[in-house]
């Protein structure tokens, strides 16, 4: 068995210190799979503060394992006091034919999740992003899913304080795609690599 992970935390809200039960560090969606629904929900990521009800969110290094679509998702937030590094336990023949990702933020790793579950290359995604980052201009922009009848990729992004939501056509992933399938070099490379908007800025912007 796992053992059971708590955090202090300190509530936005009140200000109050309170301890969390953290999820666990390796979760496999192929024998747990309500973790996915949590995941894509957030909830995970987020506790209630028992003194005034305030939700906090949580943050811990974690590693997503999707056996099925053959997917890990490394998780390793940036800060103090973080840095397991799991890719030390891991042997490159049980990795054969696996997508391998890390991710420095919840909300990646939560975007992570639904693109590969919306069977798109997120490179490819990264790189519709960036270019309707542009045409908005805007920033932050988080795949959400397949929208309306034309398959339209749907993104939403902050401002103003408030999210907003935009529609992206299909053709411009199978362009993006199509791009990337010429130049494969422009894709990071590494046994855990970080395809991210940091990584569309250095190579388009
Ligand atoms: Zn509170």
């Amino acid at each position: 068995m796992a053992e059971t992970r708590t955090q202090k935390a300190v509530c936005r809200e009140c200000g109050k210190p309170f301890e969390v039960e953290l999820f666990p560090v390796l979760i496999n969606v192929g024998r747990e799979p309500s973790y996915k629904e949590d995941i894509k929900n957030g909830s995970l990521f987020t506790r209630v503060c028992p003194h005034c009800g305030a939700v906090n969110m949580v943050l811990a290094p974690l590693l997503y394992h999707d056996p099925d679509a053959r997917i890990i998702i490394w998780l390793n937030p940036q800060g103090p006091a973080q840095g397991q590094d799991f890719t030390d336990t891991m042997k490159a023949d049980d990795l054969k034919g696996y997508t391998l990702r890390k991710v420095e933020d919840a909300g990646s790793l939560i975007e992570k999740v639904r693109i590969f579950e919306a069977g798109l290359d997120d490179a490819a995604v990264e790189m519709c992003k960036f270019v309707s980052g542009q045409e908005l201009n805007a920033k932050g922009l988080r795949f959400r899913g397949f929208a309306g009848a034309d398959n339209e990729m749907e993104f939403i992004f902050p401002r103003n304080g408030q999210m907003h939501s935009v529609k992206v056509g299909f053709n411009v992933y199978e362009d993006s795609r199509a791009i990337l399938a010429r130049n494969p070099s422009v894709v990071p490379g590494g046994l855990f690599p970080k395809i991210d908007s940091d990584w569309t800025e250095q190579v388009f912007g």
